[in-house]
């Protein structure tokens, strides 16, 4: 069996292509163009380019965008009353907080600053909650970008067996949520999970983000199930690579998304989905 690739580039292309269309039609209609706020706090060179990504995304589409840039030394008093004036602030519907923060930060401390109708990462525990009870509002961007290509590529997922390995806050633990909402029997594992072979062998779609380059070999994997690579591993020799290895699964599962233009270029377009539905939900009929 050779699985079918999903071209996440191309998805994510054609999901902006309608965000930019609205976006438009909002400027013909008089109404106002969304705003992002980002703030990058200290030093980290991925952060830095995922920033720049976003800013040209937002760009791309016609989304205003803001970059706050902070050192490191800030303190949390200041971080959090920027947040603040950004919720405050009418021409600023989504904010972002790039993570991971510098250590010295208490990370759920700062998140939670940021208004629930202007948190467009789904972090804020009241969207986390939403999500839990199936009544999702804003939505984890990486999550929700694959559930974004599982729906474009018509992949029917009720019922199935699915696996998430990495319980993260951002990836795997909404993701959870996610698959379980749309039907799938849901099991999550992580670094302390024994026998992980065992639910490998089982699973019908496996979703992971561990961040360990190669890890999920195709030997290991049910013929035909439907692999999501999440990871993005950067190489001594400067290469990018997922958490799955990537030539032996090919040859086994049904659908793959190859790293990099799987999930990447998802993560990007769900944030502006989300500032997008920010502003269409909370502000243009100001009813939720
Ligand atoms: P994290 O470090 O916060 O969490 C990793 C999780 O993996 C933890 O729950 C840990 O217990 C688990 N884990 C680690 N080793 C394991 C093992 N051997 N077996 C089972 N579980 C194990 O990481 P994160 O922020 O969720 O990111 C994970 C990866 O996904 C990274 O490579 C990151 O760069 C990537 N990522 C990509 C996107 C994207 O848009 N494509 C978005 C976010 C994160």
């Amino acid at each position: 069996m050779i699985a079918k690739i999903i071209n996440g580039l191309k998805i994510a292309k054609k999901i902006q292509k309608k965000i930019k269309k609205k976006i438009n039609e909002r400027k013909k209609n008089g109404l106002f163009r969304p705003g992002l706020a980002v703030i990058l706090i200290g030093k980290n060179k991925s952060s830095k380019i995922y920033v720049k990504n976003k800013k040209i995304a937002c760009k791309k589409v016609g989304l205003n965008s803001k970059i706050c840039k902070l050192y490191e030394s800030t303190p949390e008093k200041k971080i959090i009353n920027i947040i603040q004036d950004f919720n405050k602030n009418p021409k600023i519907h989504g904010i972002l907080i790039q993570l991971p923060l510098p250590k010295n930060l208490n990370t759920p401390k700062i998140l939670r600053k940021i208004s629930y109708k202007k948190d467009v990462d789904g972090f804020h525990p009241f969207n986390t909650g939403l999500l839990c009870q199936r009544n999702p509002r804003l939505r984890a961007c990486t999550p929700l970008g694959i559930m974004n290509l599982l729906k474009e590529y018509k992949i029917n997922i009720k019922g199935l067996n699915a696996l998430i390995i990495g319980a993260s806050n951002i990836v795997g633990r909404p993701m959870m949520l996610e698959l379980l909402l749309a039907g799938c029997t849901t099991t999550i594992t992580h670094r302390f999970t024994k026998n992980l072979n065992t639910y490998i062998k089982h699973a019908d779609l496996i979703v992971i983000a561990i961040g360990q380059p190669n890890f999920l070999h195709g030997t290991w994997i049910k013929k035909g199930a439907i692999i999501i690579d999440v990871g993005i591993n950067r190489l001594k020799n400067g290469n990018i690579v997922g958490d799955v290895e990537f030539n032996s699964s090919y040859l086994k599962a049904s659908y793959i998304t190859p790293v990099p233009g799987g999930v990447g270029p998802m993560t990007v377009t769900s944030l502006l989905q989300n500032t997008l539905y920010i502003c269409e939900n909370y502000y243009d009929k100001k009813n939720l």
